[in-house]
């Protein structure tokens, strides 16, 4: 059914972080002006800095090395030690960083469980405990847009806006971790801003779908952004001439956005030829953005087996064990790539159900 053509390099679908910065984004790079970042001198950050708050609708913006700074320096400059923050109960600020929140800001978290991530507003006001000496006081709500590992699925403006006003009902700071912001706003064909605006704190990342080699934003009223800057240099994230890093963001932010529909048609087309596939278990309604989340079990393959079996043809894919994959589309993702994807694991199918 789908044909498979000769291949020479991998066909690398772990993640859209493995993009490259582009030709414009290097030259930008070399012609950065520069100046020392931790004096506030660098006249490229400063210009990605409040690039980006504009684009997000906030005073401020801050330039942090990695996503999971960013969110670490946005949750130490709303909460002091003890406090509780509410979030999603697979979120990445839970599941990916290291502990971090509890390790190094000393936060407990309260876990709210969404549908394929995305929260019920509902949920999360049944949370928010009241005051008793027993508690930890809660102080902060995070949401995650796109959600990862609900499958890349988006919350609405709507929603962002009834959790946000819940929120602050009840005297709580919110924080979007908006890795993929720019993929939610795409999804749902609205501006951004839209989707920032009732959050007190946003984190997105340039380094993804937006194809800079490094670097995340965090945006908040100025004050807010003062103290996650003082908690990114106590960290060690002052990072001096960073306008070599801060270029490339730029021209993320001017060249990258408009593309991110492309991956999303091609996550479409390649969750849907999967579907097709007997075998293949795709949660095809959780494929709303550049991710497509499926499982091997009707194979009679794990996650690890399967992935070595896409390895040999070519294909590099991440595990969700013990039978979950997940492949990601990107910048250097064609369409005729995932016909090739399709074909590969169509072989690898019809293997598996010869008489052994
Ligand atoms: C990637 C990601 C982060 C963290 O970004 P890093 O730059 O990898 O530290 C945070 N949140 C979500 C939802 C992500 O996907």
């Amino acid at each position: 059914m789908f044909a498979i053509g000769k291949m020479k390099t991998f066909i690398d679908l772990r993640s859209d972080t493995i993009t490259k910065p582009s030709d414009e984004m290097l030259q930008a790079m070399v012609s950065a002006p520069l100046g020392d970042d931790c004096s506030g001198e660098d006249p490229t950050v400063n210009r990605l800095e409040a690039l980006a708050a504009s684009r997000l609708g906030k005073e401020a913006g801050l330039l942090v090395p990695s996503g999971t700074m960013g969110n670490l320096v946005s949750v130490l400059a709303h909460t002091q030690r003890g406090d509780e923050v509410i979030m999603e109960s697979e979120c990445h600020m839970y599941y990916y960083e290291v502990g971090n929140i509890s390790a190094v800001a000393g936060v407990i978290p309260r876990f709210v469980k969404g549908h394929h991530g995305v929260l019920i507003p509902d949920d999360v006001k049944k949370a928010i405990r009241g005051g008793n000496i027993h508690y930890a006081p809660p102080k902060l709500v995070a949401v995650e847009n796109t959600h990862n590992r609900g499958g890349g699925t988006v919350t609405s403006s709507k929603v962002s806006c009834d959790i946000c006003d819940i929120a602050k009902d009840r005297g709580l700071f919110t924080h979007l971790d908006g890795a993929r912001i720019f993929n939610a706003a795409t999804a749902l064909g609205v501006d951004v801003r839209e989707l920032t605006q009732p959050f007190d704190s946003v984190m997105f990342c340039l380094s993804k779908g937006l194809s800079a080699p490094v670097g995340s934003i965090v945006v908040g009223q100025r004050d807010f952004v003062e103290r996650a800057r003082k908690y990114r240099k106590m960290l060690g994230g002052g990072m001096r001439q960073a306008g070599v890093i801060a270029a490339a963001g730029i021209i993320a932010l001017e060249t990258m956005v408009e593309r991110l529909e492309e991956d999303h048609i091609n996550a479409r087309y390649l969750g849907e030829g999967l579907a097709s596939i007997p075998g293949i278990q795709v949660a095809l309604e959780t494929v709303q953005t550049n991710m497509v989340y499926f499982d091997v079990e009707g194979l009679g393959l794990d996650s690890v087996s399967f992935i070595q079996e896409l390895e040999k043809r070519l294909v590099k894919a991440s595990l969700r064990p013990p039978t979950g994959v997940r492949m990601v589309t990107h910048r250097h993702i064609s369409r005729e790539n995932i016909s090739y994807v399709l074909g590969v694991v169509e072989e690898i199918a019809k293997f598996r159900s010869m008489p052994q």
